[in-house]
């Protein structure tokens, strides 16, 4: 490789840590950087140190959120009956991209995987069974993703919640095993909740 000057090779090889991006693209990325104004480099900075200093988890689903509550818990026309349960924050924009879900959401943080050691306890679960005993939800969606730990999670879920009175339903898995939901489009993702099942 030809020699760069070190600030210049420094920011290609931040750029080559990005998912998705090699050597090209971070030298593209690194020389386009080079070229702009100041305004412009200073705004990608600051956004990108905004999402580490800004953020928060949401204190009721655990949602990512820049404020106490997220939106989907303070939007006061969504149903308190139903919440759809997910292992990231991200897989809420596949559900909301599906349109058909009006409900709450709380988000895990993980799966349950007994092979790397990982038991209900490190999930977010308390403020789940919390909500659940303040007595609004009648329906749990499990929208956990089609995996082994997946799976687990859901089976887990139904058994700890079922007890408290609510209905533990699981989207249907019409999506091929091993896919994130991210991934998968609108029409599949409404379809599996449409079709989802009693647990
Ligand atoms: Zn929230």
């Amino acid at each position: 490789m030809p020699e760069l000057a070190e600030p210049l090779a420094r920011l290609i090889a931040e750029f080559k840590r990005l998912p998705g991006i090699g050597q090209k693209s971070a030298q593209r990325m690194a020389f386009y950087v080079l070229r702009v104004q100041r305004d412009d480099a200073e705004r990608l900075s600051q956004a990108i140190l905004d999402v580490k200093d800004k953020l928060g988890l949401c204190g009721r689903c655990n949602n990512i959120t820049d404020g106490e509550l997220c939106s989907y818990c303070s939007d006061p026309n969504r149903d308190d009956r139903i919440i759809c349960v997910v292992e990231e924050p991200h897989n809420i924009i596949g559900i909301e991209t599906a349109r058909n879900f009006n409900g709450r959401y709380h988000v895990l943080h993980g799966a349950l995987s007994p092979l790397r050691g990982l038991g209900p306890e490190s999930l977010k679960l308390k403020g789940l069974v919390e909500r659940i005993g303040q007595g609004d939800a009648q329906e749990v969606i499990v929208a956990t993703n089609p995996t082994v730990e997946g799976e687990a999670t859901a089976v887990y879920l139904a058994r700890l919640l079922k007890p408290l009175g609510v209905r533990v339903t699981r989207i249907a898995m019409g999506i091929p095993v091993g896919s994130d939901r991210e991934f998968a489009d609108e029409v599949t993702l409404s379809k599996a909740m449409e079709g989802r099942r009693e647990m």
